[in-house]
């Protein structure tokens, strides 16, 4: 922690309340790093909480293949160390902390982590949302290889394969049509025989040659093999009875959850978590900005994560002129 003195209260640490960090950027995703690239080139001096698990979702993703300019691809992992280290170059200050809690009530902003506080003149909430993940017994082993939660990130690797989509939702219907492009099959299982997702997207899915839908199915337990993913044991939650699929690949599109917790209903955000954008990238909180699949119903792209957080960091320098400095 540079340029912070501390004083130990009475159960936690809080930080000299002289010191004020102009920027903190809580999360760390492609939103988060550019935000941090852009705030540190602007010499903001910002300070990035980057969680335990620093780099997001993509963490999880073998290959980048959509991110213009890696020709050849990117390993996730490797991708967000690049975007972190290009943005340490110019300044930004990192932490593998994860924020507890935030208190939006008065500026400066108060900055929770691990019981000691920061204050800052401003924020960007970059923490991304989480994918829903099935947790049945076999799914560790094999998240980021056999079993994904994004087929436009990793459906190209499985050409000419048998693949499988759980959900019932849009997203499951749009994956399992987009895979249609790569696998030589694909089934869509469903738990019941109702499907949330539009009827047009559901359609496309149902009256595709490749997709079969099973519907009152589950996955009890993955089926792998010392070369990976070779299916799985489906349960009829109707009775219990269960039958094997055969596939090499998985795609779980049960839904994402916005990581938002922590604010503690501080910023106002959809039924589903997702935060709001009051005035260009800012929330309804003066000086409090999101970016990226917090905010991102709709593409949730690493690309689009990245540009968001460019307008975040770019939005935060002009409030803190006007309203700071
Ligand atoms: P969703 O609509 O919430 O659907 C999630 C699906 O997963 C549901 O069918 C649900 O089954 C199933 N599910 C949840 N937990 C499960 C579990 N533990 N085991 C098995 N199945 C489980 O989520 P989404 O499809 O990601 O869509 C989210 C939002 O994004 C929606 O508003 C959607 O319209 C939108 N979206 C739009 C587009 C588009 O327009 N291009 C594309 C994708 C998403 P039950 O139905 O039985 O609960």
């Amino acid at each position: 922690m540079d340029n912070v003195q501390v004083c130990r209260g009475v159960g936690r640490e809080v930080s000299q309340m002289s010191e004020v960090h102009n920027l903190i950027i809580i999360g760390s995703g492609p939103a988060g790093y550019t935000a941090g690239l852009y705030a540190a080139r602007a010499m903001l001096d910002p300070l990035m909480f980057a969680g335990y698990m620093s780099g997001g979702q993509l963490m999880l993703t073998s290959d980048i293949e959509n991110f213009p300019g890696y020709p050849e691809g990117i390993g996730g992992p490797e991708m967000m160390m690049q975007l972190r280290e290009q943005a340490e170059r110019f300044g930004l200050k990192v932490q593998d902390k994860n924020v507890g809690s935030v208190d939006l009530s008065s500026r400066p902003y108060k900055v929770t982590v691990e019981g000691e506080e920061f204050l800052t003149h401003s924020i960007i909430v970059s923490t991304g949302a989480e994918s829903i993940w099935l947790d049945a017994p076999g799914e560790a082993e094999q998240k980021g290889r056999g079993i994904s939660t994004c087929a436009t990130c990793d459906g190209a690797f499985f050409r000419d394969e048998e693949v499988m989509v759980i959900g019932g939702g849009d997203s499951a219907c749009e994956e399992a049509t987009f895979l249609t492009r790569f696998a030589s099959k694909v089934t869509l299982v469903h738990r019941r025989d109702v499907f949330r997702a539009s009827t047009i997207m559901y359609e496309r899915a149902a009256n595709h040659p490749k997709i079969e839908i099973k519907t009152f199915r589950q996955v009890k337990e993955w089926l792998s093999d010392e070369k990976g993913l070779t299916g799985a044991v489906l349960e009829d939650p109707r009775d219990g009875s269960t039958e094997d699929i055969a596939v090499t690949g998985a795609f779980i599109a049960i839904g994402h959850t916005p990581i938002t917790d922590f604010l503690g209903g501080q910023v106002t955000t959809d039924d589903e978590g997702y935060i709001l954008h009051h005035e260009h990238t800012m929330t309804n909180v003066p000086g409090v900005f999101a970016a990226g699949d917090v905010v991102d119903t709709r593409y949730k792209q690493a690309i689009t994560a990245a540009g968001m957080g460019c307008q975040a960091a770019m939005d935060a320098e002009k409030w803190l002129e006007e309203n700071v400095h």
